[in-house]
């Protein structure tokens, strides 16, 4: 980049494409020629573990959940994270009833997230669980040349700067969210959501047993088709549709034994949710 010095020569500047803008123009941006996105760990396969869908469960679920990991240790790199769960919903109820505003509310979130990240990378200690922070991201090539199975909590550090939605306040990127956004960051290829329904149906399958199964579909047209619920929170969708590195997400029933190491072997257990 070349320096330019100003007409009246005192001062020097670094010449570069952003110079003298706002950043705001809608006209600039969309003109503006960037570099594609690096993939940084594209062989990195990322799972949240449910919170209320699987953590909630205790010795119901977890141990089968983490022994199945425990079993891809040799042929995947693993980076789980945690939902909040149950926990997280009690003090979501108590917090609004107090008037807590949506940063408090998110706060409280990563506060629950970071308990179940504790117990998992606890209970994985023996097979190199290993409990980290979002700052350590940095340090993977380090963990998996060690064998080590990173465990992250799932929310996203908006904490106290979360935004306050539309409506309410409870904060819309949750950990769902946070999955999402971890995979674009590291640009993993293989994305799951480990839950306990075999993936999306047209309406809750927990409130209707006759909601339609849907196996895959385009982010774009789930978002288009405005489902009232659905079964990883609604701004994923646009978050995959933003990517320039994430292909699919997946979301697999993790109390069926072997849909993990079907999931991290690439095979169509669940529901793909895809990029258009
Ligand atoms: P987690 O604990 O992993 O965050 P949640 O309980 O928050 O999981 O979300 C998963 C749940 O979402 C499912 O167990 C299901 O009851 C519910 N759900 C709501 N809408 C849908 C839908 N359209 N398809 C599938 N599941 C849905
Ligand atoms: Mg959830």
């Amino acid at each position: 980049m070349a320096l330019v010095r100003e007409k009246d020569g005192k001062r020097l500047h670094v010449k570069s494409a952003l110079m003298g803008e706002s950043l705001v123009s809608k006209e600039f941006i969309d003109n503006l020629d960037i570099a594609p996105q690096e993939r940084l760990y594209p062989e990195v396969s990322v799972l949240k573990i449910g919170g209320q869908s699987i953590c909630d469960r205790g010795a119901k679920a977890l141990p089968g959940v983490l022994k199945e990991i425990v079993a891809n240790r040799p042929a995947h790199k693993m980076l789980l994270t945690t939902g909040g769960g149950t926990r997280s919903r009690h003090i979501y109820t108590i917090g609004l009833e107090m008037g807590m505003p949506t940063g408090v509310i998110a706060k409280f979130g990563s506060m629950v997230s970071e308990q179940n990240a504790l117990m998992i990378a606890t209970l994985l200690s023996p097979w190199g669980g290993v409990k980290i922070s979002h700052a350590d991201i940095v340090k993977l090539p380090t963990y998996f040349a060690e064998k080590i199975i990173p465990v992250m909590h799932g929310m996203p550090p908006y904490d106290y700067f979360a935004i306050k939605p539309k409506v309410g306040r409870i904060p819309i990127h949750r950990t769902d969210v946070g999955l999402v956004i971890l995979a674009d960051l590291i640009g993993s290829r293989t994305v799951i959501f480990v839950k306990d329904e075999n993936g999306l149906y047209t309406e809750d399958p927990k409130k209707n047993p006759d909601a339609r199964f849907i196996a895959e579909i385009g982010a774009q047209d789930l978002l288009d088709s405005n489902q009232d619920d659905l079964v990883i929170e609604r701004p994923c969708l646009e978050i995959i549709q933003n990517s320039e590195v994430l292909e699919k997400v997946q979301i697999i029933n993790g109390m069926i034994p072997g849909n993990i190491t079907k999931a991290l072997n690439g095979e169509h257990v669940g529901t793909f949710i895809y990029k258009q």
